[in-house]
């Protein structure tokens, strides 16, 4: 299950019971320091209209509310890619407090002191745990993503540190979902590649000819427990980031007019 927190300074996010254990935390929209009207005011992405302090005071403060240090956050730019680094030390404050030396998206880290932070407005953050191991992994997972099987590229990661996939926790954040995400033949055909008949059930026909509704999070609970994933390890946040404009942003809703959120997960 999701819950919601409101931190002591003002940041609200959410947090799974699954990944209880490990520091973690889905942000929202809610309490940062950007004042344009579509990045106030949790604005956690370079380049998005806000001057470079103010969305460093907002990582600031969304570190401060989750309990880590910004200097050790890593959040390269994102590519929509399958690719998937294996966090180090030297890494550290990358995309964030300096400056990218790649891009990518996903991250697994078996280090303490380490945080990732995967950046989102309607794509799919995918945070795992394992506590046995304790190895953690974040992933970003928007349509191309989701289909090249990102998250299970992240398990085949943590299965190579040592990890079991039937002890690796998986939460599903806010997402857009299934019912207001209209795509076209293209994704159709994508899924169908990557999910074969099961594609059906999460890829319907949409009211227009050639288009389909496509529920983003339901693919990537499907490819988790095809990775190896009990049900009950898998957390799936109802949220849809389209439909909540008071808390979170929406590249559809606003027709890419948006800040962006960020879903972090270190040890
Ligand atoms: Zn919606």
């Amino acid at each position: 299950m999701f819950r919601q927190i409101r931190a002591k300074n003002g940041v609200v996010y959410y947090v799974s019971d699954v990944l209880l254990g490990v520091k973690h935390g889905f942000a929202t929209r809610i309490g940062g320091v950007s004042v344009l009207p579509h990045t106030a005011s949790l604005n956690l992405a370079f380049g998005r209209g806000d001057g470079e302090e103010t969305v460093l005071q907002n990582v600031e403060l969304l570190a401060d509310a989750v309990g880590f240090d910004a200097d050790r956050l890593v959040s390269v730019p994102q590519i929509h890619s399958d690719r998937i680094f294996t966090v180090t030390e030297d890494m550290c404050g990358e995309g964030v407090v300096k400056k990218a030396l790649r891009e990518g998206d996903g991250y697994v880290i078996s280090q303490k002191g380490l945080f990732a932070a995967i950046k989102t407005a309607d794509c799919v953050p995918v945070l795992l745990y394992d506590p046995e191991k304790e190895v953690c992994a974040a992933v970003h997972a928007g349509w191309r993503g989701t289909f090249s099987r990102i998250a299970e590229k992240a398990v085949e990661k943590m299965t190579d540190l040592g990890c079991e996939p039937s002890s690796i926790r998986a939460a599903i954040g806010p997402a857009i979902n299934g019912g207001c995400y209209e795509v076209g033949e293209d994704v159709a055909e994508a899924a169908r590649a990557a999910l074969g008949k099961k594609a059906d059930l999460l890829c319907t026909v949409g009211k227009a000819e050639g288009k389909y509704l496509c529920d983003l999070k339901t693919a990537n609970r499907i490819i988790l427990a095809e990775a190896g994933l009990a049900e009950e390890h898998i957390d799936v946040c109802e949220l849809c980031t389209h439909c909540e404009a008071e808390l979170f942003y929406s590249h559809r809703a606003s027709r890419g007019l948006r800040g962006t959120m960020m879903s972090v997960i270190g040890m």
